[in-house]
């Protein structure tokens, strides 16, 4: 194999890697193989250097579609890099996950015990809104408010959540909102990094179910925890990023709004691009 097949190996073998991590926490087991992965894998020569391959595909086979599982992380098969790279060589747009309702995910997560903050909590939190909306909204975790009446955003936060989606022209029917934890975390302290990662793989199942057309994230929280970036809102804030082919406008809390309300200018600086994408591009 020449330098740049070996190069384009590597990249191939990185975004494997990366795209199986990311369908193992979207609970997903089986993709679908597309032609343009089996034609991937014939290109770089691999059909010649791994004669091992995942039981069910066939070298010769003119794939249009078949069904690959993921192995499990506990299963043997998953410590095989070979096999991961056979399951799913290019990066997976999220349509390829979308096979489960929201009523499904939130079957899932139940009467949830996975980390401690059910010990304190009321009630489970679930994202609410619209199935089918072109905006989402991600924030942090519930407040009192939202864990007595068992909604995202009711509470002070909340009401100027909504004023903010009004001046966006948009009712909050319209729209999708959740948190990166569900349930309250003891005197409305930050979730810990543990936390988040224990509850997160249900917000991107969600995102994988609705599809929305731009998210918006806001504050530190809702930030790191959808797009793994060291900085800060503060320096992200106002341009737009990619969540697995989504946009992604990074703002600030509306919480923190209410602490400072000098920052409500350039919250609405971010929501009018926002507002001004979803203008320019037709709904889906
Ligand atoms: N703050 C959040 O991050 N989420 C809520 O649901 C309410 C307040």
């Amino acid at each position: 194999m020449d330098q740049s097949s070996t190069n384009e190996l590597t990249e191939l073998l990185k975004q494997a890697r990366e795209s199986v991590r990311y369908l193992e926490e979207l609970g997903v087991e089986t993709v679908e193989l597309s032609i343009v992965a089996a034609t991937t894998v014939q290109q770089v020569g691999l059909e010649k250097r791994l004669p091992q391959r995942p039981s069910g595909i066939r070298a010769a086979d003119p794939i249009s579609k078949q069904q690959v599982r993921i192995p499990s992380k506990s299963h043997p098969a998953a410590q095989r890099p070979q096999d991961a790279l056979f399951a799913d060589l290019m990066p997976t747009p999220l349509t390829a996950a979308a096979t489960e309702t929201l009523e499904d995910i939130w079957r899932d997560i139940g009467q949830c015990t996975r980390c401690g903050l059910c010990e304190g909590r009321t009630q489970v939190v679930n994202t609410h809104g619209n199935p089918k909306a072109r905006l989402m909204f991600i924030g942090e975790a519930p407040g009192a408010e939202e864990d007595a009446q068992g909604k995202p955003f009711v509470g002070r936060a909340g009401q100027l959540l909504t004023k903010m989606i009004e001046a966006m022209g948009m009712r909050r029917e319209d729209v999708i909102i959740g948190n990166v934890n569900r349930c309250r975390p003891p005197g409305n302290r930050q979730p810990t990094l543990e936390e988040a990662a224990i509850c997160r793989p249900f917000v991107f199942r969600e995102i994988a179910a609705v599809q929305p057309e731009v998210i918006v994230v806001m504050g530190n929280t809702a930030l790191r925890n959808l797009l793994e970036v060291r900085e800060g809102i503060s320096r992200v804030r106002g341009q737009f990023q990619d969540f697995r082919g989504i946009k992604v406008m990074p703002t600030f809390h509306p919480a923190y709004l209410l602490r400072d309300p000098s920052k409500k200018r350039e919250t609405w600086e971010d929501l009018k691009k926002v507002r001004d994408h979803l203008d320019t591009v037709s709904p889906r």
